[in-house]
């Protein structure tokens, strides 16, 4: 079979070290030439952070941090940055943090080191996302993607492991989405299928033993992976009903992930079984989308939308506002019917399994 495609790499440097976060961070800001850092988060990183602050003429620090990324924050963080003459920006900890590091760096060009304390996956890619009047707006950007990003499992560690396991679920929905998504190619299908077959094992691990390190360190190298393979390959039907219920629903980010995942992977398998096949043998299961229903119960996933805090009067609204984002890519059909019966089911948290 003829293979062809147009694939682009992003260019981010990675340093991954247990117990290497505060060194690689010096490394990594070294060798950018930067000393004068603006600092976000680090709330759950205080010795990180007290060797940043000791090495490094911090310019400020922003230390609490809203999800979704607010635009009032967003604008006052810009502002910080160019008023204290900030020459970089070091994000310590989830999606939040590194999100706003983007907006900071999209809006006057200081270049990022990520020092992820999550599983979100947001340090590998060039999206940014804001929220305002209740909608979330995203793109991508070059000026975004982290110039350095900095793992350390002993970051991840102190996560309640809910959280974790939710988290987790959120990289793991990155790899898969990225399956049927618009940019979908051979290199991107690679990363997200080895992605997958790190994160699995890592999550059934970390569930088993959530001080285990090595699981720790599993998931962040599949949670890169797969953040890798969804910038590349772009946001699918998946990311586009969760941003839908994170912006304007105010959902929990990574519980709504780990909720929705398995109903669009049953929604598509039909119409696109190699990508099912494909999640099913990282998974060791018969079928993709009912290996991601058993998986989610197994580690832990919230089990319905309804959970959560979504309900009923929300379908429409949902359905309306997804349906019209969800790409052409997708392989299986999609009209404002069908993504309210997904929705639906959701909420009520039906098993998808055949
Ligand atoms: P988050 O950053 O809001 O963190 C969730 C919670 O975990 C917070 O209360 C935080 O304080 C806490 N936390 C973080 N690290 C911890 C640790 N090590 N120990 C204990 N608690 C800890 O949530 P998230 O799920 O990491 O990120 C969600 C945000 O990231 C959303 O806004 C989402 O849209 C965005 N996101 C963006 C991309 C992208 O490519 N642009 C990708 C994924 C997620």
């Amino acid at each position: 079979m003829e293979i062809r495609f147009d694939h682009t790499t992003l260019g981010q440097r990675v340093l991954f070290g247990t117990w290497a976060a505060a060194t690689n961070i010096a490394a990594a800001l070294r060798d950018l030439g930067a000393s004068r850092p603006l600092l976000v988060g680090g709330g759950h990183a205080s010795e990180v952070v007290d060797q940043v602050f000791a090495e490094f003429a911090v310019m400020g620090h922003i230390g609490e941090v809203v999800q979704h990324v607010p635009a009032e924050r967003a604008r006052e963080a810009v502002k910080l940055a160019q008023d204290v003459g900030a020459d970089s920006v070091v994000a310590i900890g989830g999606g939040s943090a590194t999100g706003l590091a983007k907006i900071i760096a999209r809006d006057t060009g200081l270049p990022v080191v990520a020092v992820p304390t999550t599983f979100s996956g947001s340090e590998a890619t060039d999206i940014w996302g804001m929220t305002e009047d209740e909608r979330k707006t995203t793109g991508t950007d070059f000026r975004v993607l982290p110039r350095v990003v900095v793992y350390d499992a002993t970051l991840t560690l102190g996560l309640p492991t809910d959280l974790a396991v939710h988290s987790g679920l959120n990289a793991l929905a990155h790899a898969v989405d990225s399956l049927w998504a618009p940019r979908a190619d051979p290199i991107n299908r690679a990363m997200a299928g080895e992605g997958m077959r790190a994160l699995v094992p890592g999550l059934r691990g970390l569930r088993a033993n959530p001080a285990d390190v090595r699981a720790h360190e599993q998931v962040l190298y599949g949670t890169y992976l797969s953040g890798v393979a969804l910038a590349s390959a772009g946001a699918g039907m998946h990311h586009k009903i969760c941003h839908v219920l994170g912006g304007t629903f105010n959902l929990p980010h990574a519980p709504t992930h780990a909720v929705v995942l398995p109903y669009v992977a049953a929604h598509n398998a039909d119409a696109d079984p190699d990508s099912d096949a494909g999640i099913a043998e990282a998974l060791g299961t018969p079928h993709g989308a009912s290996g991601l229903w058993d998986l989610a119960r197994e580690v832990g996933a919230p089990g319905s939308l309804g959970e959560i805090g979504f309900t009923e009067d929300d379908v429409d609204l949902a359905a309306e506002l997804a349906t019209a984002a969800i790409p052409e890519s997708n392989p299986a059909p999609v009209s404002h019917e069908s993504v309210a019966a997904l929705l639906r089911s959701a909420l009520r948290g039906d098993d998808v399994r055949r």
